[in-house]
């Protein structure tokens, strides 16, 4: 299984990263992690046709991470009818924030809504496992958003484990969930600024070193951290690399 970085830059686009996409490319499944703004056209430029696309997952409703949505439905409505339905999983809320994000985007009229091409939605309670289109998903519920749910996402596919930590401030649960992952995606949004809703590489770097997992990719960095990548311990995500899972 492979991991194309579609985009790994934050939500005001760091040193002109793209938004946040991860495209998982497995022997007969193609899904994204996050769907942000670009995710479209960064899949065009690795030279994929978005109809392959079987499933996007999204970690949370933040613009950066779902705002790419509305892309792929105009494509499909005008450009590349898909014959199977699009499945889209999130947290809850994740259906009404796309569809009227599209209507705002694109519906026909002010106030009237357009009908999207073949989808399905799926939501994604936290703490519980599920499968969609053969991909196995379990999701937990992490510290980023306060009134709305933010997930990290373990993904299972052909035997090979992806956690994708989504937007958060560090917990504990990200010790026990990436045990045994062969790749944990992290974010690490700055380099040592205190927040209560994002990583920092201080306070990460004591953690990591401590985790049972296959690869570590940091991701999600703000400009503080790349100006300071020389000193990172640990791979760093970039657009357009893709690794080996
Ligand atoms: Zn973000
Ligand atoms: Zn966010």
């Amino acid at each position: 299984m492979k991991l194309h970085v579609l985009g790994c830059g934050d939500a005001f686009g760091s040193g002109g990263r793209n938004h946040s996409g991860y495209l998982v490319e497995a022997s007969d499944r193609l899904f994204l992690l996050d769907c942000g703004p670009t995710s479209l056209l960064a899949m065009k430029k690795l030279g994929l046709d978005s109809r392959r696309l079987d499933v996007i997952f999204l970690s949370h409703l933040h613009g950066d991470h779902f705002g790419g949505l509305p892309f792929f439905f105009i494509e499909y409505m005008y450009q590349k009818k898909r014959e199977k339905p699009l499945h889209v999983a999130g947290p809850v809320g994740a259906e009404e924030k796309v569809r009227g994000l599209f209507n705002l985007m694109y519906g026909r009229d002010m106030g009237e809504s357009k009908d999207l091409p073949p989808s399905q939605f799926h939501v994604l309670q936290p703490d519980t496992s599920t499968d969609i289109e053969g991909i196995g998903v379990f999701s937990f519920r992490v510290p980023h958003q306060v009134n709305e749910v933010s997930l990290a996402l373990k993904v299972s596919y052909e035997g090979r484990q992806i956690l994708f930590s989504g937007d958060s401030a560090w917990t504990d649960q990200f010790r026990a969930h990436a045990r045994n992952v062969n790749l944990f995606l992290c974010e690490c949004s700055s380099y040592d600024r205190q927040t209560s809703n994002h990583m920092n590489y201080r306070q990460l770097q004591k953690q990591l070193s401590t985790l049972q997992c296959g690869k570590i990719m940091l991701t999600h960095m703000g400009d503080d951290m790349l100006v300071r990548k020389a000193e990172i311990a640990y791979p760093t995500a970039q657009d357009g690399i893709a690794i080996e899972v």
